[in-house]
C-alpha cells in the first residue's frame, strides 16, 4: 500500500504514513516484527497524550540536553525503530553534541548490524560503532547477544540516549553507573522508569528538539548546567505525566470532545495495515 491511499485530511494522516514508512522498512529487514508492535504500543500512549509535547517533556529534554553539553562520552544507542524513524536527526544530535553512534540491538544479527549501519550512513553518519566484531564487551547481566556493546562506545560512555528500548538493557547500563536518557512514549514502561532521565514523548517529535536545546544551552555556564541537573527529579516528573494522561481523560470523559477529534474517522478502516 502506498502514501497516495491516505487523505491529506485525514485525522491521523501522519500516524498512517509513520506506518506505511515501518512496513517498508520492516521489508528491508531493519525492522523486526516486534518491532513493528512495539510501535503500535508506543502509539497507543501517544494517543492518550494527544500527540503533543507536554510540559514535562519539554523539562526532561532541557535537561537531557544540558547532560548530553557535559558528557565527556555521549553515545546515541540506536536500534532498528529509531534508525527508521529519525536516522537524520541522529546524524544531527551526534554532530551537535559530539557524541557517538552505536548500533544496540534486541534482535542482533550480522546482516541486520550492516543494514542499519548502511541506513545510517547513508543519512550522513561517518562512524558508526557496533556493527560485528566491534561490539567486543558485554553489558552486566544480560542474556547472550542483547548484552554486546562497543568498547569505544556503549561499554565507555558516560551518557546514553536511546528510545523504545528493552527495559532490561536500560538497568544493565544504569547498573554501569551511567547516564541514561530515555525517550518513552509509556511513562509505566521499566525504560522509563529505570532512566536517569526520562523524555515521556514520540521519538520523533523529541530528536528536533533536543537539537534545538542543546544550540540554546550552548552558552549556559558548566555551574549552571550542573544545577539543571541536579534539581530534577525523574520519578516527580513521570508521576506528573501520569497526571497529565490522566486529567486529560477526565476532562475527554465529561466532554463531547471525543466525539470530535479523537477517534479515527472513516477512511481509517480503508487505509489501516
Ligand atoms: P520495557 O521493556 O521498558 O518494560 P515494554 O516491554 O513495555 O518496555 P518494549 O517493546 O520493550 O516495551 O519497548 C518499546 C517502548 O517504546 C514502549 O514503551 C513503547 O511505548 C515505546 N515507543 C514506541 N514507539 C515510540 C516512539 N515513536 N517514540 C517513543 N517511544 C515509543
Ligand atoms: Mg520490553
Amino acid at each position: 500500500m502506498k502514501d497516495e491511499w491516505i487523505p491529506a485530511n485525514h485525522p491521523r494522516a501522519d500516524s498512517l504514513r509513520i506506518r506505511e514508512a515501518l512496513t517498508r522498512f520492516h521489508e528491508d529487514s531493519i525492522i523486526v516484527p516486534s518491532g513493528l508492535i512495539a510501535h503500535g504500543r508506543g502509539e497507543a500512549f501517544d494517543y492518550l497524550l494527544g500527540e503533543v509535547t507536554i510540559d514535562e517533556a519539554k523539562k526532561a529534554l532541557k535537561v537531557a540536553a544540558a547532560a548530553f553539553l557535559l558528557a565527556a562520552n555521549p553515545v546515541i544507542s540506536v536500534n532498528g525503530n529509531f534508525a527508521a524513524l529519525c536516522a537524520r536527526d541522529v546524524v544531527r544530535l551526534a554532530s551537535l553534541s559530539r557524541a557517538s553512534v552505536e548500533i544496540n540491538l534486541f534482535h542482533r544479527s550480522a546482516s541486520r548490524e550492516r543494514k542499519i549501519a548502511a541506513h545510517m550512513r547513508r543519512a550522513g553518519a561517518t562512524t558508526v560503532l557496533g556493527v560485528g566484531k566491534d561490539a567486543s564487551a558485554s553489558l552486566l547481566e544480560t542474556l547472550s547477544n542483547r548484552r554486546r556493546v562497543d568498547p569505544r562506545g556503549l561499554l565507555k560512555a558516560d551518557t546514553v540516549l536511546l528510545a523504545l528500548e528493552d527495559g532490561d538493557r536500560t538497568r544493565a547500563l544504569r547498573k554501569m553507573d551511567k547516564l541514561v536518557i530515555a525517550v518513552d512514549l509509556n511513562p509505566l514502561s521499566r525504560t522509563a522508569q529505570e532512566a536517569s532521565i526520562t523524555i515521556v514523548d514520540n521519538v520523533i517529535r523529541v530528536m528536533p528538539l533536543l537539537c534545538e536545546e542543546i544550540k540554546k544551552l550552548r552558552s549556559t555556564t558548566r555551574e549552571d548546567l550542573v544545577e539543571l541537573l541536579r534539581s530534577y527529579d525523574n520519578r516527580t516528573n513521570l508521576s506528573k505525566c501520569l497526571d497529565f494522561i490522566s486529567s486529560r481523560l477526565k476532562k475527554l470523559a465529561k466532554t463531547d470532545e471525543v466525539s470530535e477529534g479523537s477517534l479515527p474517522e472513516e477512511g481509517l478502516a480503508r487505509i489501516s495495515i
